[in-house]
């Protein structure tokens, strides 16, 4: 396991993530934040969408993955997730077992900002998937990660 320390531009991501919270936190509905920065420098930070019936929340993860890629950038350096639980006491948060499923997909050279039994550190997002069906597909498809280079639509 790839195990790693802070940046001064990891814990800038921390903050990014820390800011959307204060941003548009609303309990229960919009409490936990992720930034992700992409290989190319570019910051994306999303809240989650929590729902009455709970299983159909979104997480922040998601969604900051999601706006990344809306945006043309697949390439994903670091993620990370924080929860506020009273004023500023902080928590950063491990992805979710979607998450990681997700995020090895999309980024499987990504790593997380994980909590560690001492501190915070960094780890492969791979790393915290470790039996991951190793034929599994990745995106995007083509080796090139170009924009706009995806999957071929099947032919009429
Ligand atoms: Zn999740």
């Amino acid at each position: 396991m790839t195990v790693l320390p802070l940046s001064e531009a990891d814990r800038g991501l921390i903050e990014e993530a820390k800011s959307i919270v204060r941003l548009r936190y609303v309990p229960r509905w919009n409490c936990v934040g992720a930034a992700l920065r992409t290989t190319s420098g570019k910051t994306y930070a999303a809240i989650h969408l929590d729902a009455a019936v709970g299983r159909v929340a979104v997480c922040a993860e998601m969604i900051a993955l999601g706006m990344a890629v809306a945006d043309g950038e697949s390439r994903i350096e670091t993620i990370v997730a924080v929860t506020r639980h009273r004023d500023e006491d902080w928590e950063v948060l491990p992805p979710c077992g979607m998450c990681r499923e997700l995020l090895s997909d999309y980024a499987p050279g990504a790593y997380v900002i994980v909590p560690t039994a001492s501190n915070l550190a960094k780890t492969l997002v791979v790393d915290l998937l470790p039996m991951k069906d190793p034929e599994a597909e990745t995106y995007p498809p083509l080796d090139d990660h170009e924009p706009g280079r995806h999957r071929a639509l099947p032919q009429a």
